[in-house]
């Protein structure tokens, strides 16, 4: 039901706001990379985490400074406007950065501290998927930590994605697609929020590890969405806040914004959007 709806809304925000509409079949955790997503074999045959929202441009900038109580009204840092009109956020390496459709990292931007998070992931090997920036991967070991004391046992699936992989996926699609249809339908490198190295896909055996819609009605989804905030994360795309985010709701895909911001964030039920405007205020 709620999915009916979603791509009812969804078609209403591509034909209400985009003129000239580019129908973006993407997630914002589309890494490219399926094929070695999970060794787990996928049993669910749901709907998977395409997205089909808009380009709808959004004026906030995302130029806090790197503390969790920015207060500094007078940074007049201005972010810079890349060629393609996205706006080149000031501030990479804060916890608040924004990271969205038009607003993107500096090209070739890589965290600092990238580790990889002790916590179970659902293949064998070591990929730079696994990567958090420390002091998210901290956050995310409690937890995980946190939710197996209550008998919920969570998967970490995709972090940190860098820039040259995005480059590498734009690149296949403009081969295989053209300029044109894959400036639509595949990511501006830079636009990943996985590339700050503060976001993680979770998910659990409930949904065979993917990525859908669907872990959010699980009780894992549903105990996380309750405490993630206690731990410094937020759920990035929640429901019914499509047209702010840009992309579907996530229920999978975590976002470090530490405890402070996190806490304000899930209280108000805002996005990182609203929240970082009112900062601006
Ligand atoms: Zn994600």
């Amino acid at each position: 039901m709620a999915r009916e709806t979603g791509v009812i809304m969804n078609k209403k925000i591509l034909y209400g706001f985009v003129a000239g509409a580019l129908f973006l079949p993407l997630s914002a955790c589309a890494n490219g990379d399926n094929a070695e997503q999970s060794n787990h074999t996928n049993q669910s045959s749901q709907k998977t985490n395409n997205d089909t929202t808009n380009d709808k441009k959004d004026p906030q900038k995302g130029d806090q400074t790197q503390s969790n109580h920015n207060k500094n009204k007078k940074d007049t840092k201005t972010a810079s406007t890349s060629k393609d009109g996205i706006v080149v956020v000031s501030n990479p390496k804060s916890h608040l950065v924004l990271v969205n459709k038009t607003h993107k990292l500096p090209d070739g931007y890589t965290p600092p501290d990238l580790t990889i998070p002790d916590v179970p992931f659902p293949y064998d090997g070591t990929y730079e998927k696994m990567h958090l920036r420390k002091v998210a991967a901290d956050a995310l070991e409690n937890l995980f930590r946190a939710a197996q004391k209550d008998g919920i046992i969570l998967y970490a699936q995709s972090g940190y994605r860098s820039y040259e992989r995005q480059v590498t996926i734009f690149n296949n699609n403009v081969k295989t697609q053209g300029e044109k249809k894959a400036s639509a339908v595949s990511a501006h490198p830079g636009t990943s929020e996985h590339q700050t190295g503060l976001a993680m896909d979770i998910s659990s055996s409930d949904v065979g590890y993917q990525l859908i819609q669907d872990f959010g009605d699980t009780e894992e989804g549903r105990w996380v969405k309750d405490h993630c905030a206690d731990y410094g994360f937020i759920i990035r795309y929640p429901k019914g806040k499509e047209s702010i985010t840009g992309y579907e709701y996530e229920p999978w895909h975590l976002r470090y914004v530490g405890k402070k911001a996190a806490s304000y964030i899930q209280t108000h039920h805002i996005t990182l959007e609203e929240y970082i405007a009112k900062q601006k205020g």
